[in-house]
């Protein structure tokens, strides 16, 4: 039975409604060095949270994807105290970004030691908090994996294999996409088990069709970014997805959130509520059935990130 492992407890098929597939309750994009997220107040991000995820529950989300791995201020444990001051259910992941945000730590470990830790984070829990990892996040460069990426892609995929976990990866470009699943699918994992984080930001629509085919997930997740205006375009990449028989392996979200430890007070945030005020209804509009908006936001993230 596949099992959706959140900061709550573990939810089974039909336990949940709308799933955002990809937001941050916290993340420190500012250099590495500066560490700023290791001294973040606890109570302060539970304080400045607490109203976008109420109005999130409000707009029917519940439960949602924080997308921050290792390199950009990860914190799971102010991540689960948020979670459990708001009750909103939250699905964490192991992983490290990108170069050049990988820490000093992986860039000289072996594919094999990255890969026990993956896999410690997913069985066992994250750090001090006991808490399993549900999927595995990374990322590679905009002109091609590199090789300290690949090396951090083979050994998730190793990990992936023993827990079934997904693999999703921050990816601008299709082609680099298409190299990623090339090692996927060489360790021995399926193309099926990987997330194209960011796929609208290939500008070739063709390219997000050929990802599909082989068989990823396809990633729209920046719903309502620049004020709506990409609306029109991303709702006419969907219906062309939905017409090619793609509606399984389609995922909605926004990217918004967050709490910035390296800005006063964590900065400002924007609301997780785009998709279901906005963005469903112009969906409904252009001839969307329910049954397939419960597929794209109750049914898909589940199965993405179940295992
Ligand atoms: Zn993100």
């Amino acid at each position: 039975m596949p099992t959706l492992i959140t900061t709550l407890g573990n939810y089974e098929a039909g336990q949940l409604g709308l799933i955002l597939p990809h937001e941050h309750i916290f993340v420190d994009l500012g250099p590495i060095e500066a560490a700023s997220y290791l001294n973040a107040d606890c109570e302060e991000v539970i304080t400045v949270m607490r109203p976008p995820l109420a109005e999130a529950q409000k707009a029917g989300v519940t439960a949602l994807v924080e997308c921050t791995p290792v390199g950009v201020g990860r914190r799971v444990d102010i991540v689960k105290a948020v979670s459990e001051a708001t009750r909103m259910p939250v699905v964490v992941a192991t992983g490290i970004y990108r170069q050049p945000w990988v820490p000093a730590w992986a860039q000289q470990a072996s594919q094999e030691e990255l890969s026990d830790w993956m896999l410690g984070e997913l069985n066992e829990g994250i750090e001090a908090t006991a808490l399993r990892a549900a999927w595995i996040k990374l990322s590679a460069g905009d002109d091609g994996i590199t090789p300290c990426e690949a090396k951090i892609l083979r050994a998730a995929a190793k990990a992936a294999i023993q827990t079934h976990a997904v693999i999703g990866s921050h990816t601008i470009r299709g082609s680099v996409v298409s190299q990623q699943l090339e090692i996927i699918e060489a360790a021995g994992y399926s193309a099926e088990r990987f997330i194209w984080i960011h796929t609208q930001a290939e500008p070739d629509f063709a390219l997000h069709l050929a990802m599909a085919r082989r068989g990823c997930w396809i990633e729209y997740d920046w719903l309502g970014g620049d004020g709506g205006n990409n609306d029109s375009r991303d709702i006419e990449h969907i219906l062309r997805l939905l017409d090619a028989g793609f509606g399984a392996r389609l995922l909605l979200s926004h990217d918004r959130g967050w709490y910035d430890p390296s800005k006063p007070r964590g900065g400002s945030q924007l609301p997780y509520t785009y998709l279901s005020q906005h963005f469903l209804p112009k969906l409904r509009a252009a001839g969307v059935d329910d049954q397939t908006l419960a597929q794209l936001t109750e049914i898909n993230p589940f199965l993405a990130f179940a295992r």
